[in-house]
């Protein structure tokens, strides 16, 4: 039920945009299908005594052309693949490919592996593009040169485009955030088809930063169909009903996904206007504590665009960072999902300065002092070294606003130092 109110709310918001192209053209639903991998390139491989060698690339493209051949039958459809043979076409090659194509869908499909020996890992999960990568996004777009029209409005507004307006600037960001809502709404029909239909095990619809979901203009999807190294997973993945039965939920979720479209077409929403950005940033709170982990540690199960800012002795780790109230309710509702309950949006004034106090980076934290020869004191020999209740704490720089601090960080992280933390200092 969550997941349907999260559904209205963000449906809203992209119906105009994505309606807007089929209405007026009268065109077919393009779709660009993207069998992972090929020719050399195997991706995920396995051998197990009674299957054989399990293969990425064999499983991508027996999924691709099975979903290819359901949506031919339907003349609504028109199918762009990437590949339709043992072959490799470059990540470049396929991202342009779906640009040039003007397609309103991007499906990709993978085979996941997990690091672990034991093999426990399973299940499907789908990626949508990370919430920090608008900007190249917004590049792609503005390469492309080819403004979509968000509404009437903006037809007479943006008649005369310019790609480097302010304006039309603003229209590109507001389509941006409308490819990822779509991009999350396509994601969860897959999974729940996954679910409901086939029982499998889904992780989920998660964020990532990746090339053909960043590199693409359109709403874009990957799906993980299941790990290679799990033998339950592999057993079904390389087998022609497991792979049938992925085909027919991921057509399930198109033909789904283009009716909410399509009856969005024939009965508009009357005058939703386009999302406009918030004046604060938001932040999702996944917890306080005084424990200090790293960003791959698993205490942070596994969500990425992790920050974390230690405050009065307590370390504040934060998921994501948005100006846009739907892409933070989105991230609140991945961050609950990924098992933290008690996680909360906060806001932030962007570029505020402390009054009093100011910002400082903590490099490094320990029982025992750094060695004089440690690459840390010889990458930044002024570091300010503290000792607390046993611990040695080495801080570097003050700053006045957070963005400063984490353009400091983001440096230091150029020269190799990963991991440090932005400190509060209140006076
Ligand atoms: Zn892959």
């Amino acid at each position: 039920m969550i997941r349907s109110i999260l559904y209205n709310k963000i449906f809203l918001l992209f119906v105009v945009f994505v309606g807007f192209s089929n209405f007026y053209g009268q065109k077919k639903f393009t779709l660009v299908l993207d069998a992972g991998h090929g020719g050399s390139d195997t991706g995920a491989t396995r051998t197990y005594p009674d299957l054989g060698p399990v293969q990425e690339k064999d499983i991508t493209l027996g999924i691709v052309l099975k979903l290819g051949r359901m949506l031919e039958k339907n003349k609504e459809y028109k199918v762009i693949y990437t590949r339709k043979v043992d072959e490799y076409p470059s990540l470049t090659y396929r991202t342009n490919l779906a640009n040039k194509s003007d397609a309103d869908l991007f499906i990709s499909v993978h085979v996941n592996s997990s690091s672990s020996r034991s093999a426990t890992a399973q299940g499907t999960e789908t990626f949508v593009q990370g919430p920090n990568q608008n900007k190249t996004n917004l590049d792609v777009a503005k390469a492309e040169n080819d403004v979509i029209f968000l509404d009437d409005q903006d037809r007479e507004n943006f008649a005369s485009y310019n790609p480097n307006s302010p304006e039309s600037l603003i229209a590109l960001k507001i389509q941006q955030s409308k490819y990822l809502e779509a991009s999350l709404i396509i994601g969860g029909l897959v999974e729940d088809n996954f679910v409901k239909k086939d029982k499998r095990l889904s992780r989920g619809v998660k964020q990532e930063n990746l090339h053909v979901l960043r590199m693409n203009a359109m709403p874009s999807i990957l799906i993980e169909t299941g790990f290679v190294n799990n033998y339950d997973d592999a057993r079904y993945i390389s087998s022609d009903e497991g792979q049938q039965a992925i085909a027919e939920s991921i057509y399930n979720a198109i033909v789904s996904y283009k009716k909410m479209v399509d009856r969005n077409v024939k009965k508009p929403e009357p005058e939703k206007p386009a999302e406009q950005p918030l004046k604060n940033d938001f932040r999702i709170l996944l917890m306080s504590t005084p424990n200090k982990y790293s960003t791959d540690d698993p205490a942070l199960k596994g969500l990425k665009y992790i920050l974390t800012i230690k405050e009065g002795g307590l370390y504040k780790y934060y998921y994501g960072t948005t100006n846009y109230a739907s892409v933070r309710d989105t991230n609140l509702k991945t961050a609950k999902d990924a098992g933290f309950r008690n996680a909360s949006a906060i806001s932030f004034v962007p570029n505020q300065s402390l009054g009093a106090g100011y910002y400082t980076l903590e490099v490094y934290s320990g029982k025992g002092k750094l060695d004089s020869k440690s690459p840390i004191l010889k990458t930044i020999p002024d570091l300010i070294r503290n000792k607390e209740n046993g611990v040695f704490y080495y801080t570097y720089g003050k700053y006045k606003s957070l963005e400063e601090a984490v353009k400091a960080q983001k440096d230091l992280e150029q020269k190799g130092i990963a991991n440090t933390v932005i400190e509060k200092k209140l006076k």
